[in-house]
């Protein structure tokens, strides 16, 4: 085939194409390939710019064996690091095509599901594993021990309402991904909202010995939103501020407006005056199942998955999230919808 015509053939394909002769030597890279691999790779050895030992082997098959075949090729980022299926088809005496596909994002999908799948199994497992030992107890050593029996249900209900929060979490996740990109269209009371939330976690706030206060802004503050969403992300806030933060003995709910780029907003501020968050957390703590202490975290009945589904939810209102805390100084997390 001349020369020209393949170079044409080459251009028309979307994907980094590089054809290699029988000299080893690369003799067309099309536009996609140059603006990977950079200018003036045509009439290199490969080796010069292919260098890894999968995708050597997988080019001197297609050279001197005439066989196709797929490799795995890397190449360093500055961020990170992109990865490329590589499909190597002999062109016979013309030698070898490569044509490159970027599966970096479908690597790392692949890998966010298998650490999903496997941080679910064991935070199902955990509590599980205490109720089957709980029945086992309860089935012999503790069978006519009244006060044991009583003990072991109260724990056994703590560990059941856990998986129960878990499950509920884990819906509430899917769902949000799928209603994610539909706008709320509802026009809520955000005054309503942050009055319910606070009644309905006032018995756990009791119990700490913590007190949620409002200020800010008062009457009615309407807001197309999703009243459960935002009710959802209200509770989530509050209740770890009562939880972790609720040694401070007071925990403030302030309402005040600030702008975000689309318009005018309302910002919720809920501070707590506990034991703060370390820098190095700050930026992690929206992940799914992360946690600064999971032992504590767990014991307080927590999901790991709150502050996840407080990032979707407000993402879904167009809203923002934002962070500030420092050790033993307390925190302050703040959610802007918009108002319009
Ligand atoms: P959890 O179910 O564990 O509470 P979240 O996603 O709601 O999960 O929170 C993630 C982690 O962030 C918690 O485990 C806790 O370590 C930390 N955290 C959240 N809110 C606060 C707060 N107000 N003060 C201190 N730490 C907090």
């Amino acid at each position: 085939m001349p020369d020209t015509v393949m170079r044409a053939l080459a251009s028309a394909v979307p994907l980094p194409l590089i054809v290699i002769g029988q000299d080893e030597r690369i003799t067309v890279a099309n536009p996609s390939a140059i603006a990977l691999f950079g200018a003036g790779i045509e009439g290199r050895h490969h080796l010069l710019t292919l260098r890894q030992p999968a995708l050597q082997s997988a080019i001197a098959a297609a050279l001197t064996e005439g066989l196709s075949a797929e490799a795995r090729h890397v190449i360093p980022g500055p961020l990170q690091d992109i990865a490329f299926r590589v499909t190597v088809v002999s062109l016979g005496t013309l030698g070898v095509a490569l044509t490159f596909v970027d599966v970096t994002e479908a690597e790392q999908m692949g890998l966010m599901r298998r650490d999903f799948v496997a941080n679910v199994s064991h935070e199902l497992r955990t509590p599980l594993t205490a109720l089957l030992g709980f029945i086992e107890t309860l089935r012999g050593a503790a069978r006519d021990d009244a006060v044991a029996r009583d003990r072991f249900l109260v724990t056994m209900e703590h560990e059941a309402r856990r998986m129960n929060r878990l499950i509920s979490d884990l819906l509430y996740l899917s769902r949000v991904e799928f209603e994610e990109h539909i706008r709320p269209t509802d026009c809520v009371d955000l005054a309503v909202l942050v009055t319910s939330a606070i009644a309905t976690l006032r018995p756990l706030a009791e119990a700490q010995g913590v007190t949620v206060e409002t200020t800010g802004l008062t009457g009615s503050l309407p807001l197309f939103a999703d009243a459960d969403q935002i009710t959802q992300v209200l509770i989530n806030l509050i209740e770890n501020a009562v939880k972790y933060g609720g040694s401070g003995g007071t925990v403030i709910v302030h309402l005040s407006r600030e702008a975000l780029p689309c318009g005018p907003g309302i910002r919720i501020d809920v501070i707590d005056h506990g034991e703060g968050i370390e820098a190095q957390h700050l930026p992690r703590l929206t992940e799914r199942f992360y946690r600064v202490d999971g032992h504590r975290s767990r014991e307080k009945g927590g999901t790991g998955l709150g502050l996840a589904i407080v990032k979707h939810f407000v993402n879904r209102h167009r809203g923002r999230m934002r962070i500030e805390s420092e050790k033993w100084q307390g925190s302050v997390f703040t959610v802007v919808l918009p108002e319009g």
